[in-house]
């Protein structure tokens, strides 16, 4: 068995073995330690700086590869990310990324279609700049080809929707210590959380649909930038209409009161109300890699 492979099969017996007390210290702890970490970069990315190299975000030093990189500085040119990958990895990368996306407003700058047949599949966006990591099984496993037969993950960027890096650009490695730790949760199907990193869709698999439908709603904002689209409908009880003046004046008294109509369907006499949830138009679409897999984004 390969060092990686028995590194994993600890970290699977390990996790295996803890008690429900363990499990949850331990994750509290790697809470707090994101937590932590992430307190250091939002003071620092507030103030325009990056958190690990401390410099300005617009700082370009070649020896000194940095993830502040992926906001592209002034003289990074797309030969330089190899050093980045190397130093970081992908999980370093991928919680970077998923930090700013979330300065622009929490999960809906961040698109995880991460499915049975991908380790990573996440589209972040921030401002003008999309990063994509894609980390199908078969780059998992080392396809086949001659520079691709290791673990190794798929990464594209866009800048103002122009492509900078595209995905068949590099093949970029997969440490032997994230490659142990991802293959142990594999086998336990534990999956990866992001501390501050939520993506849209966790949010979806995650929240109570009341709570989207009372959030307060701003209808003097951008439509464009919503997070979550509403759909409602109005089914009369049997032998009986909706009054088209009662729907009037719900709308209105919604609109005054800065809520969604879902939350007030359930004041329309004699009929019963049923919400989907969405995505709005101001969720970032996935990028999914050759012809649309990955795409698939469940509706709530
Ligand atoms: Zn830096
Ligand atoms: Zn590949």
């Amino acid at each position: 068995m390969a060092k990686v492979d028995q590194i994993a099969q600890k970290i699977a017996d390990r996790l295996g073995s803890m008690s429900e007390e363990e499990r949850v210290h331990h994750n509290a702890s790697q809470i707090a330690e994101s937590e932590r970490q992430h307190a250091h970069f939002k003071a620092a990315f507030d103030q325009g700086c990056c958190y690990i190299c401390e410099a300005d975000l617009t700082t370009f030093v070649e020896t000194a590869p940095c993830l502040h990189w992926f906001l592209r500085p002034p003289g990074v040119k797309k030969r330089h990310y190899p050093a980045v990958a190397e130093k970081f990895g992908m999980m370093a990368i991928q919680s970077w990324v998923r930090w700013v996306a979330n300065e622009d407003g929490w999960a809906r700058n961040i698109a995880d279609t991460t499915d049975e047949h991908h380790i990573v599949q996440v589209t972040a966006r921030y401002g003008d700049y999309a990063w994509s990591i894609s980390c199908g099984k078969t780059d998992f496993a080392g396809h086949t080809g001659k520079n691709s037969n290791f673990p190794h993950y798929h990464l594209q960027m866009s800048i103002k929707d122009r492509p900078f890096i595209s995905y068949n650009d590099f093949h970029f490695r997969i440490h032997d210590d994230e490659l142990s730790i991802l293959k142990a949760m594999e086998a336990t199907g534990v999956k990866s959380k992001f501390v501050n990193g939520e993506s849209f869709d966790d949010v979806l698999a995650t929240i109570d649909p009341q709570w989207v439908v009372d959030l307060p709603v701003d209808r003097t904002a951008d439509p464009q930038r919503a997070a979550f689209n509403l759909q409602t409908i109005l089914i009369a009880d049997e032998g009986t209409t909706i009054s088209g003046e009662a729907i009037y004046d719900m709308f209105q008294q919604a609109k005054r009161d800065g809520v969604s109509f879902a939350s007030r369907a359930q004041t329309i006499p004699h009929s019963s109300g049923r919400t989907l949830i969405g995505e709005g138009p101001g969720v970032v679409d996935p990028a999914p890699r050759e012809g649309g897999r990955g795409s698939n984004r469940r509706q709530g």
